[in-house]
Formats: structure tokens, sequence, C-alpha cells
């Protein structure tokens, strides 16, 4: 068994956006709807003892803890102090971050003091430039947020707040420029960037392609659109005569490419470390599951009644700890597998189980091919300095 090292706790279950992309609101899964509003500090306090007590049965110092939502800043900045003091008074040493659309930054400044108490790296969703992110990122009104979002964004960029900001979030959309996107994030000045692939599967495929299966024709002939703009962008960030800024994805695909192992779920075949509290208390899988059928991320658990060693071993979270062997015949014999991983779990998914390639198989064969030609050429111009040394 491989234990838990980060716990993601949905705070807050609701949100003051209206996103059209939302896979909590928009996708299969509608259980958010049976859900309490936030989590409270009783949920917190149980939840915070069964990391402690994991902790201690795995040998873990530090454990990572991820407040997530709807929007979790809605939870309001006395509530937030609360259940923070909680969960980090509970036993291992807690690193602490959370995902938030910032508009609440700019509503409550208090919640800043609270962040940086508890020294919480935040992460805010932002789209690219104003018309890509107005696109699909709205306020209840129907209005844009992009105004709102990016002065969260420069409030929690501004010196006093720097310690804060651990990066920018953007959905890849095919109607958004890829270099226009990445240089819009870039204005500012994220330490990294999370490029990421809308949340689709087989059934309910991303705009702008249609594929089936069994794989065919084999991914390198497909247009692979996302792969084609996640080139670009790839490009753009490589050839920068500076780093600029961290891009997970193309970091860690390169990690692999170079024989190393990846962090994230997204790609590459580690065990999954990462397990999700609802704001009741029920144990759940990756929240990007909920995108595949009703109840797909649900594990019949809770912390109430369960602990963490129970939820590492459900058949759910086994089938996601078995590496290469839990993949599908496609993925087992591609030759990308180690880096590819077969893409993100729920992305593979077509009504009769999960053992499929990735709907975007197409798009992450075409940007791995492409960085590994970019890494070999660029090996190949350090081989030849050393050379004439
Ligand atoms: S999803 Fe990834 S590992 Fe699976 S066949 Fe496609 S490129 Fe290969």
């Amino acid at each position: 068994m491989v234990p838990f090292r980060q716990f993601l706790l949905k705070i807050h279950s609701r949100c003051n956006l209206a996103c059209d992309y939302c896979y909590m609101y928009e996708g299969a899964d509608q259980s958010w709807r049976d859900r309490p509003r936030r989590m409270e500090l009783a949920t917190v306090r149980r939840t915070a003892r069964r990391i402690a007590e994991h902790a201690a049965a795995q040998g873990l110092d530090e454990v990572s803890v991820v407040l997530h939502g709807g929007e979790p800043l809605l939870v309001g900045a006395a509530h937030l102090d609360g259940l923070l003091a909680e969960l980090a008074g509970a036993g291992p040493r807690v690193r602490f971050s959370l995902q938030t659309n910032g508009l609440r930054l700019l509503d409550e400044p208090a919640l800043l003091d609270v962040l940086h108490r508890y020294r919480v790296g935040v992460a805010v969703s932002l789209d690219g430039t104003r018309a890509d992110h107005d696109r699909h990122r709205r306020l209840p009104t129907g209005a844009g947020s992009w105004q709102r979002t990016a002065a969260a964004v420069r409030l929690l960029g501004s010196d006093r707040h720097r310690e804060l900001f651990a990066g920018l979030l953007c959905v890849v959309d095919l109607a958004a420029d890829p270099v226009a996107t990445y240089e819009a994030l870039l204005e500012f000045a994220p330490p990294r960037l999370d490029l990421l692939l809308p949340h689709a599967t087989w059934q309910e495929q991303p705009a702008g392609v249609r594929r089936s299966l069994p794989l065919a024709p084999p991914p390198g002939t497909d247009p692979a659109p996302y792969g084609q703009w996640l080139t670009a962008a790839f490009d753009r960030w490589y050839d920068a005569p500076y780093r600029e800024t961290g891009v997970r994805l193309f970091e860690e695909l390169s990690v692999l490419l170079l024989g190393g192992r990846a962090a994230s779920e997204a790609v590459g075949l580690a065990p999954v470390d990462l397990v999700v509290v609802e704001a009741d208390g029920t144990i759940e899988q990756a929240d990007s599951l909920k995108v595949a059928y009703h109840g797909a991320a649900g594990t019949g658990l809770d912390v109430w009644r369960h602990g963490f060693a129970e939820a590492a071993a459900h058949p759910a979270f086994r089938a996601r700890q078995r590496g290469l062997d839990g993949l599908g015949p496609e993925c087992v014999a591609c030759p990308l597998v180690r880096v590819c991983g077969g893409g993100l779990y729920a992305h593979r998914y077509a009504g009769d189980g999960f053992a499929h390639p990735s709907v975007y198989c197409a798009d992450m064969d075409r940007l791995i091919r492409h960085i590994a030609r970019r890494l070999r050429a660029g090996v190949a111009e350090l081989a030849g300095v050393g050379q004439r040394r």
C-alpha cells in the first residue's frame, strides 16, 4: 500500500463564479447538491485526527493539505482560521495550499492575514487574456470575472503577499492562442503555471475533437489540436532566453523523459497518493473523476467511521496504485507509456471502465514526442560544446 501524502479538503461546496466548463457543477456527478455548504469544525477536527493517525502509522513527518471547493475562501476568515488551527495542531507537519478564483481576497482582506499565519500557498485560476478568461469564467450575473481575478492576482503578487503566491492554473482552450495565453499569464510573474487539459472522457469528448475506440488511426496521425496547442506553448517557454516561470506539465514530462519521476497524477506511472475529503467528511477519489459519471469518485467511506488506511486499501485506490499493471492494453504496449502513464485516470473513461488510453492520447503523443525531440537536440548541442573544448 502506498500511503496518502496529499489530503484535499473540500471546505466549501458552493462557488461565487459560474464557469461553463466546471466539472463540479456542470459535470455528470451532481453530488454537491446533497453536501453541506461548508466543512464544519467538528468534521475538520475528525479529519485532522485521521490524518495524524495515518501519518503516525506510515511514519510520515510531513503531509500536504490542499484546501479546495467550490470556492474555499467562501468559508470566511474566522472559519478558515479555525480549520487551519485544527489541521496544523493535529500532529504531523502540514504544508498547506489552496486553489481559488481569488475574488474573496479582494472582499475580505482578513483572509490574507490568516493565509500568512499558516503559510498557505495560494494558486489562482486565470485563463490567460481577458477575452479568453471571460469566455468561460463568469460571475453569476453573466459578466466576465477577469478584471477582479486579475486584481486579486496582482494583490497576491505584491511585495506584501508575494510569499503566498504559488502560481496560476489555466485551462487549455483551443479558441485561445497558446503563445498569447502564456504571455498574458506571464504578466503576473507567477512562480509556476499549471496548463490543464479540460476534463473529458471518451463519452464526453473535449471540445474540437471527435475520436473513437479502439484507437484507429494510431495517435501520431491524429491532428491532435490540444497537443499542437501545448507544443506551441512549450516552444515559447523552452526558447525563452531565461527561465521565466515553471510550467508543471512541461517540467514533469521533461523529467520523465530523462528517466526521473513525476509528482502529479496527470503523467507518469507513480501511484496515486492523494485522497479527497468532502465537506461532510465523505472520503473520495480525485475530483476529476466527477466528469465520468455520477458517483464515480465515491468510496462509501467517511472520516467518521473509517481511517485513511481503509481508504488506501479500497479497490478504487488500489486500482490506481498498480502502475503499468493498472493500464489498458493499448497503453501497456505504447512506447511512451512510462512518460505519459495513460494520462489522467478520469480521461480514460469510456462507459465500460478506465482500461483505455486517455481521450487525449493523440495529444499526449504529439506533445511528448515534440519535447523528446527538443531535449535530444539540446543534449546533442551540449555534447558538441563539450567535444569542442
Ligand atoms: S494514453 Fe499515453 S500511454 Fe496510453 S497509448 Fe496514448 S500516449 Fe500511450
